[in-house]
């Protein structure tokens, strides 16, 4: 009798442990009956909104490796973070190695995030002298952490032994020239401000959308998976918005804001970060898609929420769909199997 009575016992607590584990996952992004056996994947990458087309090489390359990535691990969220890589290492964009300079001329400060369907949530703000920024996001996701900035963020870099980035190469000083040359005006500047940045006080308040000079740099970059088991990531990375002060942080490493990541798809934003946090664009779009909104609808009802003086552009995938959508020339690629 009583070895019956432990028998049901154990049957019922084994329920209760499966029980436990199945809403955990759903809790992880599952809800939604997401399929785990689907073979085909969709990659959508960008090169940043206002950025050049002729760099949509860059983004090909990067969404070829995210292809190779999923053939290794399969894993959405690594290869999101793969194609990353490839562009905060080519130099052209404002990411990892061709971040731009603040406004002293002197300082480079990252921002970059990752989130995934599987609960993976990790990312880093204004950190200097690190290379490839998106892997240190990837690594915050493995603390109990969600976001480190700054000096904390550095000091983490350096004790997981995260590998340095302090150059500043010739295109990254010419583009800051560029852009001080179109600010000079006739205000005093602040302590930490180039004295040529005269005008960026006069013009910006933060308020509204920057006059910005021709040269301002957006590039952010930004990766968007659907993996072959029907979970999502989302990937970006940038060394923020030129000009801006020391200190400033845009919606890159903003969760809801930048990026965004559920059971039914994965969106990435780009452009003035100042604008894009106030509309919280990322989750607003995920929620159109989640409603069963057609995804190109959804990322353009997106930007349209902006005045086209803000440069801003979106990339998203969902169970069946994968697009972008940019008011200005933005550097993309784009890969689905079926
Ligand atoms: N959104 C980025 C920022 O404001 C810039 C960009 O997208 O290029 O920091």
């Amino acid at each position: 009798m009583l070895s019956i009575f432990c028998l049901l016992h154990n049957v019922v607590i084994g329920y209760a442990i499966l029980d436990a584990y199945m809403a955990r996952r759903n809790s992880n992004g599952d809800k939604n009956q997401m399929s785990l056996t689907q073979q085909g994947y969709a990659i959508v990458v960008h090169g940043g909104a206002g950025s050049p087309r002729d760099y949509d090489d860059g983004c090909e390359r990067a969404a070829e490796r995210a292809v190779e990535e999923l053939g290794i691990s399969a894993d959405a969220l690594e290869a999101a973070i793969a194609a990353v890589t490839v562009m905060e290492d080519d130099g052209r964009f404002n990411a990892g190695i061709g971040s731009v300079l603040c406004l002293d001329g002197a300082t480079v400060e990252m921002d970059a995030s990752v989130m995934d369907t599987k609960g993976r949530l990790g990312a880093i703000a204004c950190v200097q002298g690190v290379k490839n920024p998106v892997l240190l996001a990837r690594a915050v996701a493995e603390t109990p952490h969600w976001l480190l900035v700054g000096e904390g963020a550095a000091r983490f870099a350096a004790a997981i032994g995260h590998p340095q980035w302090t150059e500043i190469s010739q295109r990254q000083r010419d583009a800051h020239a560029k852009v001080l040359k179109e600010l000079s005006g006739s205000m005093p500047a602040m302590p930490g401000i180039d004295q040529r940045a005269k005008a960026f006080l006069r013009f910006w308040n933060y308020q509204k959308p920057l006059e910005l000079p021709e040269n301002a740099a957006c590039d952010t970059v930004g990766a968007v998976v659907r993996g072959p088991d029907g979970h999502f990531a989302v990937a970006l990375s940038t060394g923020g918005s030129a000009p801006s002060l020391l200190g400033r942080v845009g919606d890159t490493p903003v969760i809801g804001s930048g990026f965004y990541a559920g059971s039914a798809g994965a969106v990435a934003a780009t452009g003035i970060g100042e604008q894009i946090v106030r509309h919280l664009l990322a989750r607003t779009v995920y929620g159109w898609i989640d409603d069963g909104m057609p995804l190109q609808q959804a990322l353009e009802r997106g930007i349209g929420l902006f005045d086209p003086a803000v440069p801003v552009g979106l990339i998203a995938v969902s169970r069946t769909e994968a697009g972008s959508f940019s008011n200005r020339d933005m550097p993309q690629a784009r890969i689905v199997k079926e």
